[in-house]
């Protein structure tokens, strides 16, 4: 992406900001991931969602802070049925950016799958100590707002697997595969 849109100088601060984020955006930070992935939207989706984040910042000697709520929400697939659903986002914001010299030590294998950041390194970004870059900071909003498995509902009743036709809508006559325990009444022998 160009250059972040979500950039304040801290010899602005303090002040309070408003940010607005796109779908746009939201499409383009949760990329590859395979519930977004799974619902075959172009690759620039302006209904990936959005956000709204309110933001006092401040700073005290080398450090900035950051804080606020951020609001929004965020359009992936059901695990299940794969059709959208939108989670919900409202997140209480307090954040430290240190420089990069203070950062603690960290581990830099980057998970793949966003939904394993700990909600601990939210906490604390680098900077440069002349402007703070909030872009990782609302990207983790979505990336965190998705869980390992959405569900469009919790009683969601998938995709039948024979036919693929979607059970909360539709009803098919495929058979349920091969039961053990109904071979068995039927008194078939069952391989060992
Ligand atoms: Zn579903
Ligand atoms: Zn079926």
């Amino acid at each position: 992406m160009a250059k972040s849109p979500y950039k304040v100088l801290v010899r602005d601060l303090p002040t309070h900001r408003r940010f607005v984020v796109p779908g746009e955006h939201v499409s383009d930070w949760l990329k590859g991931h395979a519930m977004r992935e799974a619902l075959e939207v172009p690759e620039v989706d302006p209904e990936a969602g959005h956000g709204v984040a309110e933001l006092d910042l401040d700073a005290v000697e080398t450090h900035s802070f950051a804080n606020g709520q951020f609001t929004g929400e965020v359009t992936v697939a059901c695990s299940r049925c794969v059709n959208p659903v939108k989670l919900p986002i409202d997140e209480k914001l307090h954040v430290t950016f240190l420089p990069a010299s203070e950062m603690p030590a960290d581990d830099d294998d980057e998970s793949e799958d966003g939904a394993e950041v700990s909600e601990d390194d939210l906490d604390v970004f680098p900077f440069d100590g002349e402007t703070i870059d909030l872009e990782p900071l609302f990207r983790e909003q979505f990336v965190l707002a998705v869980p390992y498995a959405p569900l469009c509902r919790e009683d969601c009743k998938g995709l039948c697997p024979q036919c693929g036709i979607d059970r909360n809508t539709g009803t098919c006559a495929c058979e349920a595969p091969g039961d053990p325990r109904l071979a068995a009444l039927k008194g078939l022998k069952l391989p060992s």
